[in-house]
């Protein structure tokens, strides 16, 4: 239902909850962040923002994090099935907005290999595939969009490698992404709302393209790994 990405000097946390909190209009069941920072740090809930951020430990350190508020297509609303989700050596986790389709299919292939599911959701299949693809290829960005060429549906999604803890990759297909550009800071969201407050700087992701994006700016792509230019729009209503 609602992303938000950060990556910057700052912690991640604060940003990722307040951005939630900003998407909350939109309805949903459950929340979850992940931040990277050593390993992957998750606490996901269901029930309010509020109530995830409550169940925060003091210490929740990281520049690097990804947050979701879910609202339930598959599997019941749970802590378990809450996003994020992780691949099972715990590198990959993905926040995913909308319907993996084929996701009955790619579960049992994924099972059929030796894979164990942990949450009743279709997005936990991303976390898996991606985690796979990326141990062949060069970069994050790479196995994201090799991954999502087994993937019918659509997605608006936010990945994060703990092995290459500068980066966010995201991509869309039917489920907006935004990106936000801030100083020495990058975001992205799945609506604008969530980013008002820290940047008025936006680049908005077309359907079939990826982002990575680090502290210091981002890079677009095509589906077909070519780079694509894109200009910043600027935001101007009210936080
Ligand atoms: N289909 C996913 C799930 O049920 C994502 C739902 C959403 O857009 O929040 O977990």
């Amino acid at each position: 239902c609602g992303i938000v990405a950060y990556v910057g000097p700052k912690d991640a946390a604060p940003i990722l909850l307040e951005g939630l909190q900003r998407l909350e209009y939109r309805g949903y069941d459950s929340a979850g962040v992940v931040v990277s920072s050593k390993g992957l740090k998750v606490r996901k809930v269901k029930g309010r923002v509020a109530d995830l951020a409550k169940a925060m430990p003091a210490r929740f350190k990281g520049g690097l994090g990804i947050g979701h508020t879910r609202w339930a297509t598959h599997g019941v609303p749970s802590d378990v099935n809450a996003h994020p989700h992780l691949s099972s050596d715990e590198r990959i986790a993905v926040v995913h907005n909308g319907i993996i389709e084929n996701a009955d299919e790619l579960r049992a292939k994924l099972a059929a290999d030796g894979v164990v599911f942990v949450s009743e959701t279709d997005t936990e299949v991303l976390a898996h595939l991606i985690a796979r693809t990326v141990q062949e290829t060069e970069s994050l960005e790479e196995a994201v969009r090799k991954a999502l060429k087994s993937v019918v549906g659509t997605y608006g999604i936010a990945v994060i490698d703990a092995e290459r803890s500068g980066e966010v990759v995201v991509a869309r297909n039917g489920s907006p992404i935004v990106l936000g550009i801030g100083e020495k800071e990058m975001f992205a969201a799945s609506d604008v709302s969530a980013l008002v407050r820290y940047t008025r700087q936006v680049v908005h992701l077309e359907d079939g393209e990826l982002a990575v994006i680090k502290a210091d700016g981002f890079h677009t792509f095509a589906s077909d790994a070519r780079e694509t230019a894109k200009e910043p729009l600027t935001v101007d209503w009210d936080a």
